[in-house]
């Protein structure tokens, strides 16, 4: 495979190409050999995720006092493409740095800080986002996990659904309702960290999944949960505000993983057709081939070129709300595409779990649901566009 392409996109400079080549390194050698194991076992381990800490690649954004390296979003990056260009997206170490980390870094105060970003740093508090319910998954505004304050502490009522990581999670931000009679539902919901360890939470199962399996998708339930008042997030009753704070961010993340994994893809895809044998000749000297992987590159490159701009401006802080919905559709859409049209290239081995694209093409099936299913892209695009 030719792997990301280094030294040749402006945004990346030595430090972080070095950086990328000893991801790789790791990702080759200990990831990919691993994965069909965490695959197997419907979760990455605990150990892996603690080796992870020891090298650095957890929330590398927080600041050093907290035991981060104080960098900005391209470290993680550079993780989310080199994990996701390997076909092994479910160590979702893009979910825990990029999509859930942001709101601790953003809403949590000191206090909140030194009690759980050194354990995110070092991989001892996995992390992950809880919104989406059995009953309101797109519609979130409407969510009725209830959270009644009690004294010091939250009593929490509910469930959530479909939480990434939540098997092997330590810290979950969760939506709550805590204000059932505020004016429109949205102004009634804030954010609290729960602890697995919490009286009152519990795991339910862990869902089985048609692609996606190293990942820990479960159900979390709450049964008059005891949650310390001193786990809220920033203020009461603005945690719809937060969230769609954090959204642009989440999308973009996974705007960049979908990037990632269609390269990935086409270039498992261009290794095989250059090997296997038809008529007497290699795949790639049929025209459908070359046509189909020309027009499939062609799509990663616009694709590619549409991230990096976006990503830029990410980091310059502009709002790119309208962008980011438009990369979260397309980009998700053409990874699908591309992992669907490479594995037809594979033939029946393409339809093989022993061959990676097969992986590709399961594991690329929910990035067009989750963080916000692309039909509410398309809507919030529609909005920005005065429609
Ligand atoms: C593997 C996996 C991991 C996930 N991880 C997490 C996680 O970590 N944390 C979390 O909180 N959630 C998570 N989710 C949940 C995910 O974000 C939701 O599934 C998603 O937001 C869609 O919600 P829903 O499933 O309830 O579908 P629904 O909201 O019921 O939507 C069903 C269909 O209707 C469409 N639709 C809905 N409303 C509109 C509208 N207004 N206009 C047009 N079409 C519409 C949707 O696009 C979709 O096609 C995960 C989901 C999966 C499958």
């Amino acid at each position: 495979m030719a792997g990301y392409p280094i030294g040749v996109r402006k945004l990346f400079d030595e430090a972080l190409d070095l950086f990328r080549q000893s991801v790789r390194k790791v990702v080759e050698t200990e990831i990919v050999p691993r994965y069909a194991k965490w695959e197997e076992q419907g979760e990455v381990s605990r150990e892996a995720w603690l080796d992870a800490g020891r090298r650095g690649w957890l929330c590398p954004e927080a600041p050093e006092e907290y035991g981060g390296a104080g960098q900005n979003l391209l470290s993680t990056v550079v993780l989310t493409e080199e994990l996701y260009y390997a076909g092994v997206p479910g160590f979702f170490i893009p979910l825990h740095n990029g999509i859930v980390y942001p709101y601790l870094e953003r809403h949590a105060n000191e206090e909140q800080k030194r009690r759980w970003v050194p354990g995110c740093v070092s991989g001892e508090k996995i992390l992950a986002l809880a919104m989406t319910e059995p009953g309101y998954g797109s519609d979130i505004a409407h969510l009725r996990t209830r959270a009644r304050r009690e004294g010091d502490h939250y009593l929490v009522d509910g469930s959530k659904t479909f939480i990434s990581n939540g098997q092997i999670a330590d810290l979950f931000v969760v939506a709550v309702r805590t204000d059932p009679d505020a004016d429109t539902p949205h102004r009634g919901i804030s954010l609290l960290v729960v602890d697995a360890n919490s009286p009152g939470f519990s795991r339910g199962r862990r869902l089985e999944k048609i692609g996606f399996h190293a990942q820990d998708t479960s159900e979390i339930f709450f049964e008059d949960c005891r949650v310390p008042a001193a786990n809220l997030l920033g203020e009461e009753g603005q945690g719809f505000r937060y969230m769609m704070q954090s959204l642009q961010q989440e999308r973009l993340v996974l705007s960049i993983g979908a990037v990632a994994a269609a390269r990935g893809a086409l270039d498992l895809t261009v290794d095989y057709v250059k090997t296997r044998q038809a008529f007497g000749q290699p795949l790639s000297k049929l025209q459908n081939t070359r046509f189909e992987l020309a027009e499939l590159a062609t799509k990663v490159e616009v694709a590619q070129a549409f991230i990096d701009s976006l990503i830029e401006r990410h980091l310059a802080g502009e709002r790119i709300v309208k962008e980011v919905s438009m990369a979260k559709h397309f980009c998700t859409d053409t990874q699908f595409e591309v992992a669907d049209r490479c594995l037809q290239l594979f033939g029946g081995y393409g339809y093989m779990r022993e061959y990676p694209i097969s992986r590709h093409f399961l594991d690329a099936r929910v990035q067009r649901i989750y963080g916000g299913a692309n039909e509410i892209m398309k809507e919030l695009i529609a909005r920005e566009l005065g429609l």
